[in-house]
């Protein structure tokens, strides 16, 4: 039974999800995509973004995940405007794929569960991904410790051998939402996974 189901796990959603399990929710956090992830930033931190974190009691280690900034430079049409933070302020490059990763290891550490592991092959719900295959599958089965579900790409016809490469739960969409009968395809896939 869970309390909280949070889909995306960027800094708004890990955040969300570490606010959450520590106020004593059941939660679980998904994400469509396999962390770390690297993601499309300018990778700093403001002093601002940095001060947040600290009085939200997630400053602890933030310094050691990247290196510090002393100002900025904001630049455009010949122009350029170069400013330094106050003596005791600092920004932080860090990219997205440390930062965001270790945003979720805290609201793991609180008590989330985080849960994607896929797609495992190509699906039309995400075309552009590229399928990780039943190697991830065989790894996540030896390696992740909290529950997590297979994802990406599962019918009937493949369903047999993600769940030999060793998974236990798997989401499922277009092979129920377009069979023709749902209900039915729905229990062939309960009597596979029992
Ligand atoms: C070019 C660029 C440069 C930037 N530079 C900076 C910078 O230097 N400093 C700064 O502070 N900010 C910067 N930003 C802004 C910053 O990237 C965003 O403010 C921040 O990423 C927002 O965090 P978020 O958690 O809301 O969303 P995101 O970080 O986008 O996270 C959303 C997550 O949700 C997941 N997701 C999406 N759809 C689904 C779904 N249907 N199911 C499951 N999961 C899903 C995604 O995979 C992703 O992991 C920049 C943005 C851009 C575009």
């Amino acid at each position: 039974m869970l309390d909280v189901l949070i889909a995306g796990a960027g800094p708004a959603g890990s955040i969300a999800a570490w606010t959450a399990a520590r106020a004593g929710a059941r939660v679980l956090i998904v994400d469509r995509d396999t962390f770390p992830r690297d993601k499309l930033c300018g990778d700093t931190l403001n002093p601002g973004a940095i001060g947040l974190l600290h009085a939200m009691g997630l400053g602890d280690g933030l310094a050691a995940l990247g290196r510090p900034i002393a100002g900025m430079v904001v630049s455009g049409a010949g122009v350029a405007v170069r400013a330094r933070y106050a003596a005791e302020r600092s920004g932080l490059a860090v990219t997205r794929k440390v930062l965001d990763a270790w945003l979720l290891e805290r609201a793991i550490a609180a008590g989330a569960d985080y849960v994607a592991i896929g797609p495992i092959y190509a699906t039309g719900t995400k075309p552009t991904a590229k399928p990780v295959t039943l190697e991830y599958v065989r790894w996540a089965a030896a390696n992740v410790k909290i529950p997590w579900f297979a994802i990406g790409g599962i019918n009937l016809q493949t369903i047999d051998a993600v769940l030999e490469a060793g998974a236990k739960r798997v989401c499922v969409v277009s092979a129920i939402l377009n069979a023709a009968d749902a209900a039915k395809a729905c229990a062939e896939f309960r009597h596979r996974l029992s």
